[in-house]
């Protein structure tokens, strides 16, 4: 784990959002520290897909007040698109094109220049640069729409359960692909229902149910914190799971050629 940083780039207090009458997040604060990964966990319909869209400029809140990289979102949500990266809705990735038109398209909106080869080879698809998104296997996909992300070179990334379907190996390809994006310094927040990945990833978690934040801590210090309070695993704890069995007799190499 790299040092933590506790310079504090995203910003969220007393945040709501209502539905009509129904209110998905229910007064909702938390800082995200440069540099970290940080977990929002939580079952689904808790408010997570909702809070991050909506520090994402793409979603009106009810209530509350939102800083990204000291832009306040009622003020500068221009400045805050600017330093973030939000995965595209694959709807956008045209079937016709292939992988470098298709970063090159999503560059002119930008109004950036990239190398778009060099981006394929950060998230490991250089071989495929010349394929149609359609033609990629899932983990391909995933790992397609993370190089989306980081197209505007942005301060801070948001995953919204990126691994979800994924098969054990590209799911944990994966992991190394948002530990190298945070290594480069790039702030990441992701979702997951994972419990595994989010242990392996996150620096600190936020576990938010029906709309309000139940913990937030280091991932370490939540599980301290339930040991400490005399919680017990049901049955003793074997040395390996049968993911571990799974990743022993199939490898870790990706299966998606
Ligand atoms: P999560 O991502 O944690 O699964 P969401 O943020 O997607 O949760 O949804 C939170 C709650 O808000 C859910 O009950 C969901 O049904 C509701 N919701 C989400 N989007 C809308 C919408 N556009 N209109 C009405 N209700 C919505
Ligand atoms: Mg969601």
């Amino acid at each position: 784990m790299v040092q933590r940083q506790t310079q504090t780039i995203i910003s969220v207090k007393d945040l709501v959002k209502k539905y009509g009458q129904f209110e998905a997040v229910k007064g909702i604060s938390f800082d995200v520290y440069e540099g970290e990964i940080f977990g929002l966990l939580g079952p689904n319909g808790a408010g997570k897909s909702t809070t991050l869209e909506i520090i994402e400029t793409l979603r009106e809140k009810t209530a509350g007040e939102v800083w990204v990289n000291g832009f306040n979102l009622d003020k500068d949500p221009d400045e805050i698109k600017k330093v973030i990266g939000v995965q595209l809705q694959t709807s956008g990735f045209y079937p016709g094109l292939n992988l470098l038109e298709l970063i090159d398209l999503f560059a002119g909106l930008y109004n950036r220049p990239v190398n778009a080869r060099e981006l394929l080879k950060s998230v490991n698809l250089e071989d495929k640069a010349k394929s149609k998104f359609k033609e990629l296997s899932g983990g391909q996909k995933q790992r397609f729409s993370i190089a989306t992300t980081l197209i505007n070179q942005p301060r801070i990334i948001f995953l919204d359960e990126p691994t979800t379907g994924l098969d054990p190996q590209a799911r944990r390809n994966l992991w190394d692909l948002v530990k190298d994006i945070r290594a480069k310094g790039t702030t990441v927040i992701i979702t997951t229902h994972y419990m595994d990945e989010a242990e392996v990833l996150c620096d600190r978690i936020a576990i938010i149910d029906s709309g309000r934040i139940v913990a937030l801590d280091t991932t370490d210090k939540l599980i301290d914190d339930l040991v400490a309070s005399g919680f017990e695993r049901p049955r003793e704890v074997k040395k390996a799971n049968l993911e571990d069995v799974f990743i022993h007799l199939t490898g870790h190499a990706l299966r998606e050629e």
